[in-house]
């Protein structure tokens, strides 16, 4: 058990759930009855978990435990079928998580491919949540939104599964029944927020009920926590935002490549262990007639050769303050066509939820 006892239950392990019931002098099964109802019934409150006893509900009230769902405290719903959730916490601080719903022929929010769904009587046939790791980010990279806010602070284990389980109940989606994707690609950088980003990891998969093959989490690189996610028993899938092919480049518009350069960030991807195939995915992001020249792209396939990745373009998403304009269509083709040539899987990821600032580093909490 932590040495502050929690109020919420949500975030709590099987093992903490245990040493709880226990200390309550509760036989330790309803440890993983609290589980369950937590996780995967996603239960609003200790009083409706009809498994446990009643005088027990009760005494978890009297202590002061809720489960500690966040609340939606706003939602904006995009043209596109996007649905920007703006999420918030108890000490009143907010987070963005985003709902993909994936109904047409277009590429998944996690970089796969989507099925051809025509003459697919359902509204959508998969769908991706992006979660949010961190309130703002402390990464300042020169063409995100959220860099703009600055990091306010982690957000706990029980807040980053609390953003999935809110919203899967918003949306009555249950996991194993509907095909859902996670990304850990919201506001925040989950390698600076590591041990609650792994804790919450193994809880949406032992809980939710989500397989870690379903998960991808994109970091800015950081190195060390590359290297401590291969030895993970338990991960996602990674994703590397490189979006700059030389130093020069890279460290003007991601400064955290001072620290950590490509040498560095190259080297920990060729040692990072994949499965059976799996690959490894770099995110590019394409700013016109900065980084999307031809050189650029040759330099990324001189990066990039011998690795078994693929990469995804994303043309700039624009944003007030954002010192950087979006290619024409013609230039990111141009782009991936360098890379195809070069026998490298290359996508370009389609825009979500623009129209309400809900793309990728749009996210910095937008009210209007
Ligand atoms: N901090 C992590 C997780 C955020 S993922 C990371 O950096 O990987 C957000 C993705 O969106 C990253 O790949 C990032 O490069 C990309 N991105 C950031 N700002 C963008 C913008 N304005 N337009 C398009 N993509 C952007």
């Amino acid at each position: 058990m932590p040495e502050l006892k929690p109020t919420s239950l949500l975030g709590l392990d099987l093992q903490e759930l245990t040493a709880l019931v226990e200390n309550a002098g509760q036989p330790g099964y309803r440890a993983r009855q609290l589980f369950e109802a937590i996780y995967a019934q996603r239960a609003d409150s200790p009083e409706h978990i009809s498994t446990l006893p009643q005088e027990f509900r009760r005494s978890l009230q009297e202590q002061g435990f809720s489960v500690g769902l966040p609340s939606i405290e706003k939602k904006f719903q995009s043209i596109d079928g996007t649905v920007r959730y703006l999420i918030s916490f108890a000490d009143g601080q907010s987070v963005e998580t985003v709902w993909m719903p994936e109904g047409d022929n277009g590429e998944a929010g996690d970089g796969s491919e989507a099925g051809d769904e025509s003459g697919s009587a359902r509204r959508w046939d998969r769908a991706t949540i992006c979660i949010s790791s961190q309130v703002g980010c402390a990464v300042d990279c020169q063409f995100c939104l959220t860099a703009l806010l600055g990091v306010k602070r982690n957000l706990s284990a029980g807040e980053i599964v609390g953003q999935v389980t809110t919203v899967l109940k918003d949306q009555g989606v249950w996991p194993g029944r509907d095909r859902i994707n996670l990304v850990f690609m919201g506001m925040g950088e989950p390698f600076l927020n590591y041990a609650n980003f792994i804790k919450a990891v193994r809880l949406l998969v032992e809980g939710v009920g989500i397989s870690e093959s379903r998960m991808t989490v994109s970091t800015a690189g950081i190195v060390p926590r590359i290297h401590d996610l291969g030895q993970e028993p338990v991960r996602p899938k990674l994703a590397i935002s490189l979006n700059a092919s030389n130093d020069e480049l890279r460290n003007r518009l991601m400064p955290i490549n001072c620290k950590w350069n490509l040498e560095m960030l190259v080297s920990a991807a060729r040692e990072f262990p994949l499965r059976n195939r799996e690959r490894l995915t770099f995110e590019y992001v394409l700013l016109n007639e900065v980084n999307d020249s031809m050189a650029n792209a040759r330099e990324v396939v001189e990066l990039v050769r011998g690795l078994r990745v693929k990469v995804n373009l994303i043309a700039l998403n624009p944003g007030p303050d954002i010192p950087f304009t979006t290619p024409q269509e013609a230039r990111v083709l141009a782009f991936q066509q360098v890379l195809v040539a070069a026998g490298i899987p290359t996508f370009i990821r389609r825009p979500r939820g623009r129209d309400i600032f809900a793309a990728c580093g749009q996210l910095k909490r937008t009210v209007a």
